[in-house]
């Protein structure tokens, strides 16, 4: 674990290009020819390394992609798909069937959320949602039909941190496979080797961090990821969430400044938390001393990429909040959009926007108030600047006295 480093991990990935380019070259074919009818009937066999058949199963910009985001995440492979939900039904699906249980945090992406609640019980699929940081609840919802145990590193909205090694042992215990999204935390957070089975992410968020584009990814072992892209079986092959190849080319460009990105992300979220801290709100920010996982959390990452860039603030009721998003919006503090790991600032009150799947009386009992204002902090090369302008804005409307 100690020498294990993400980011060195994507720089030392070498490709050429068909022409001898820096970057690969994009295939930009759906079907591929073969020069045997034998060779063909051995690729859909799944018995031939580095023949490709047809863009649905993979493609070579597909495969780089795969394999720097493996490489990120330190496990043996990887399946890039069309958007995060692309890769997290799928996955789900795959390890699921009729009869199965999935123990599940209660405070996930809302789209997660509502698959879990919703969607998977019509294929007889249960969930159980639990407080993730509870371990002792955790183990006691599992069942005899339980598959999975799933969970956010950090959760989308509440900014929960997962115990991952905690989580990790329980799920060997039981024999079960742990599912975690880590698209808050890329980088900071290697939960492959804290002891998660499978990896997750949006690549939509920090990992593409140019909000052009949706996209997503599975990282396991080889023998999963060969079942998700199974023929005749696989999920991610039958139900067709791949993604474009000249997409995928763009992602593999962006992931690799996301080091720096991280780094500037996490200063900037940390410095806004700790002022806004110290002015008396209601800051939730896992780099605070007041954040109740912070010393777990501290534990987990890895620290020169920090404790990433979401940050939330309660001003007390949704008018407020939505008072505030629209004037920092007017001031050019950021967008009022949903999303995140964009180079400005993006906020949203999560009640009203990418939690509103979650009923009413579960936001209360999770604790998403009404007031709470998501915010994905920028690059702001100035961020003292960004935080003398924000303090005006919530001067001005009495958020801050
Ligand atoms: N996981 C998390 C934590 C998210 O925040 C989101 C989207 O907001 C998703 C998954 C879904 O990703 P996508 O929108 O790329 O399908």
């Amino acid at each position: 674990m100690k020498n294990f480093n993400p980011a060195d991990n994507i720089q030392d990935l070498q490709y050429f290009g068909e022409f001898g380019g820096v970057n690969p070259s994009i295939s930009d074919s759906s079907t591929y020819t073969f020069l045997s009818a034998k060779t063909m009937f051995d690729t859909f066999e799944g018995n031939m390394e580095g023949c490709y058949l047809y863009s649905r199963h993979s493609s070579p910009s597909n495969l780089y992609l795969d394999k720097a985001l493996a490489a990120m995440e330190g496990t043996e492979t990887a399946n890039v798909s069309a958007s995060g939900m692309g890769a997290i039904t799928p996955t789900l699906l795959q390890l699921c069937g009729s009869g199965d249980h999935i123990v599940s945090s209660r405070t996930i992406y809302g789209g997660t959320y509502a698959f879990l609640k919703n969607f998977t019980p019509r294929l007889g699929i249960k969930t159980t949602f639990v407080d993730i940081t509870k371990l002792a609840v955790v183990e006691a919802a599992i069942t005899t039909e339980t598959k999975v145990l799933y969970c956010e590193t950090v959760s989308n909205p509440l900014l929960e941190v997962a115990d991952i090694e905690g989580l990790s042992k329980i799920a060997k215990k039981h024999n079960l496979m742990l599912v975690i999204d880590n698209t808050f935390s890329p980088l900071s957070v290697s939960p492959a080797k804290l002891g998660a089975d499978i990896v997750i992410h949006s690549l939509t968020k920090y990992i593409n961090g140019s909000s052009d584009t949706v996209g997503g990814v599975t990282c396991a072992s080889q023998e999963f990821i060969d079942s998700l892209k199974n023929v005749n079986s696989g999920a991610s092959m039958l139900l067709g969430p791949t993604m474009d190849s000249l997409r995928s080319a763009s992602v593999m460009k962006n992931l690799r400044t996301l080091h720096i990105r991280m780094k500037q992300h996490s200063h900037n979220a940390m410095y806004l938390a700790e002022r806004f801290e110290k002015d008396g709100l209601k800051t939730v920010y896992p780099g605070l001393k007041s954040h109740p996982s912070h010393e777990i959390y501290k534990t987990m990452i890895n620290p020169e990429y920090g404790f990433g860039g979401m940050m939330t603030l309660d001003v007390g009721t949704l008018e407020k909040a939505n008072a505030l998003m629209e004037l920092m919006q007017a001031k050019n503090l950021g967008y009022l959009a949903v999303s995140l790991g964009f180079y400005k600032t993006l906020f949203s009150a999560p009640g009203t926007s990418t939690s509103s799947e979650i009923p009413m009386e579960e936001q209360i009992e999770m604790g998403l108030t009404d007031g709470l204002i998501r915010f994905s902090i920028g690059l702001d090369n100035d961020i003292e600047r960004t935080y003398q302008s924000m303090k005006a804005c919530m001067m001005e409307l009495n958020v801050l006295k």
